[in-house]
């Protein structure tokens, strides 16, 4: 009975997502078409809102992709297309595509060294962006949030590393599982489903590397993924 009732919530979220999908992306272009023609018009107020619309309705888009993509890792269709690139190059590229939405916390690169993998762009790119945006959400505005990447016996490792509530040790065993969110005070009304983590885990496994978090609560944390060369 469980078992059933599982597999109806998964399919609902699915059928939801794909349906909400369309006629948020068509929304997403009506925001935009009119926000160009705010600017033209030189109605900075307009703009202002246009833009605040914007950013929401992209929020709202990658956590409907949150669903979708849930669903394409359950199913095994977690396509990993492979291609040689820079990760030094990947971490500063996706720390400008986050800090273009989020500007209340300071990044610094401490060390980024030029490593070669051959990996899917596009999905490690997804994982250190999901990786910034929870040091974002989970640490205070004005904070630092420190990355690096460097080379070791053959992985190329990436960290993201905050200043923020920190994780307890007995709820750090459970971070990368589905839908699990830490429930705490200090977390406040943070928004968020838990599959973010959940995602990284599987994209990471899938190019045979591994994925972890040291933390101490109330003293920041650190997250880790090494992929092989
Ligand atoms: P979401 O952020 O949507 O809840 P995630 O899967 O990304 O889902 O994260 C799961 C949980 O792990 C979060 O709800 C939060 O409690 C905790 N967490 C993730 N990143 C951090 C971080 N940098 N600092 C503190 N807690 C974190």
């Amino acid at each position: 009975f469980r078992k059933e009732a599982e597999r109806k919530k998964d399919e609902f979220i699915s059928i939801a997502s794909h349906e909400l999908k369309t006629p948020l992306a068509s929304m997403i272009g009506y925001i935009q078409m009119l926000k160009s023609r705010a600017a033209k018009s030189e109605d900075n107020f307009a703009v202002g809102i246009l833009d605040k619309a914007n950013k929401q309705s992209k929020k709202m888009n990658a956590l409907i992709n949150g669903f979708l993509d849930m669903k394409r890792v359950e199913t095994g269709k977690i396509p990993i297309d492979r291609e040689i690139f820079d990760m030094a190059e990947l971490l500063i590229e996706s720390e400008e595509e986050s800090m273009a939405t989020m500007s209340s916390h300071t990044v610094v690169f401490a060390p980024v060294e030029r490593t070669m993998v051959e990996a899917d762009r596009d999905k490690i790119g997804q994982v250190i962006t999901n990786l910034i945006s929870n040091s974002v959400k989970y640490s205070p505005a004005g904070s630092t949030i420190t990355v690096a990447c460097v080379n070791i016996d053959n992985m190329a490792r990436v960290s993201v590393k905050d200043q923020g509530m920190g994780i307890s040790q007995a709820n750090q065993s459970q971070l990368f599982d589905r839908f699990y969110r830490v429930e705490s005070e200090e977390k406040g009304n943070v928004s968020g489903f838990g599959i973010g983590l959940y995602i990284c885990d599987e994209i990471i496994r899938r190019h045979h590397g591994k994925i972890w978090v040291e933390s101490e609560l109330g003293k920041g944390s650190t997250f880790h993924f090494t992929i092989p060369i």
